[in-house]
């Protein structure tokens, strides 16, 4: 590992009390963390129902599949995130259709995405890229125009506020992603948050191979692994769950949401105030007014349009060697090999989200980073800047 490492968890006595209790209470799965757990992300999102999974993915999959998403259909997307936002549509066999982004949120550009939207249109799926909730708002009306559902793939913005409202509560489900990473984690997970009653029960029995009650309560399951009913599938289903161990780390980590999402954007602080002068460097575009709280998810610059992939690339290459952790944040998901082998992409498809991707550097960004820390990885990056100076001479 790197001495500065891109990311790292926040962790302290009570998420490792809370694990150690699981494991003394003898019940490691389905118990009353995942509910307690649940009612928290809900709660914290306005939303009736929350349902704990294994991974993002697996909510943003059950989300596909409870909206019946399927072979033929289309729905909308961006091509500038975490592959799994489209790998999701893929698995239920329907088609991504992907729209530009907005060069300053980063978001899709709501213009683009109305004009994507054709009779096969079956959903939105949205990302809060980078933890930037911009356009949400746009989103949710287009999809109320046209009758189609909105999914926010809210896996980077937990805790994030836009248009006075939170993150997860704009369109029909929200997914959020508790890998290491993220704000917050729960080892692996995820959670589905939804006011739709008969999706969350769909995704309730998705997630615990098909059984038709709602049998995923710690009481419901003992009683009816007596009874028959807990071999009972009512549909083809998956294990998705998540262990009560995951469960009881995410309930401590989300008690302490506000605490850590403060202390993250301390550190966005101090990388804007040191980056803020620098003219080769585009910084992250905190949206404007008291109408949006970002939730920082990573710290993304972008080096301006004089350089090009190779430049970045060396600089990335570079950074690391001086074991300063740095990632490319995002290769454009449909010049992947799964995307481009299946639909033909080539290059120049998204123009915008293209020379975004390949000018962008994800810097470390975690909340133990001090003014050392930040001082060390702002040096080593004006460096490796002024040596792509004198290179281009
Ligand atoms: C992290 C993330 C996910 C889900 O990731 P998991 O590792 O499956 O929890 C989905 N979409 C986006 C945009 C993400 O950043």
């Amino acid at each position: 590992m790197s001495v500065i490492p891109l990311s790292r968890p926040d962790i302290t006595d009570a998420e490792i009390n809370a694990v150690a209790n699981v494991l003394r209470s003898g019940r490691l799965s389905i118990g009353p963390c995942q509910e307690q757990f649940e009612d928290l992300v809900a709660e914290r999102c306005g939303r009736r129902h929350g349902i704990a999974v294994s991974s993002g993915t697996a909510g943003l999959h059950m989300i596909m599949l409870g909206l019946g998403i399927k072979p033929g259909d289309e729905v909308i997307t961006t091509p500038f995130s975490f592959i799994a936002s489209s790998n999701c549509i893929l698995y239920v066999g329907a088609k991504p259709v992907f729209v530009d982004i907005d060069p300053v949120s980063l978001n899709m550009e709501p213009d683009r995405v109305a004009a994507a939207i054709t009779p096969r249109t079956k959903a939105i799926l949205a990302v809060e890229v980078f933890g930037n909730p911009t356009h949400m708002d746009k989103l949710a009306k287009i999809a109320q125009a046209h009758e189609i559902p909105l999914i926010e793939d809210s896996c980077e913005a937990l805790g994030g506020r836009w248009a006075g409202k939170p993150v997860g509560s704009f369109g029909r489900a929200a997914v959020f992603g508790f890998y290491p990473n993220k704000q917050i984690t729960t080892g692996e997970g995820g959670m589905i948050v939804t006011d739709d009653d008969r999706l969350a029960e769909q995704c309730r029995s998705l997630r615990n191979q098909g059984r038709s009650e709602a049998i995923d309560t710690a009481a419901a399951a003992q009683t009816s692994a007596g009874t028959g009913s807990w071999l009972t599938h009512a549909r083809l289903g998956y294990n998705y769950r998540l262990s009560e161990i995951a469960a009881a780390l995410g309930v401590a980590q989300m008690q302490r949401l506000d605490q850590i999402l403060d202390k993250r954007r301390r550190v966005a602080g101090m990388y804007m105030k040191q980056l803020m002068d620098w003219q080769d460097l585009i910084l992250p575009t905190v949206p404007p007014g008291g109408e949006a709280d970002m939730s920082w998810f990573v710290f993304v610059v972008r080096l301006t349009d004089q350089y090009g992939r190779v430049e970045r690339d060396r600089v990335i290459k570079d950074m690391r060697r001086h074991e300063v952790g740095v990632a490319n944040y995002f290769p454009c998901i449909h010049l992947q090999p799964p995307y481009r082998e299946r639909f033909g992409y080539q290059p120049g498809t998204f123009p915008i989200a293209e020379s975004v991707s390949q000018r962008t550097i994800a810097l470390p960004f975690y909340n133990q980073l001090d003014e050392t820390h930040i001082d060390l990885i702002v040096h080593t990056l004006k460096v490796m800047l002024q040596r792509e100076q004198l290179l281009k001479r």
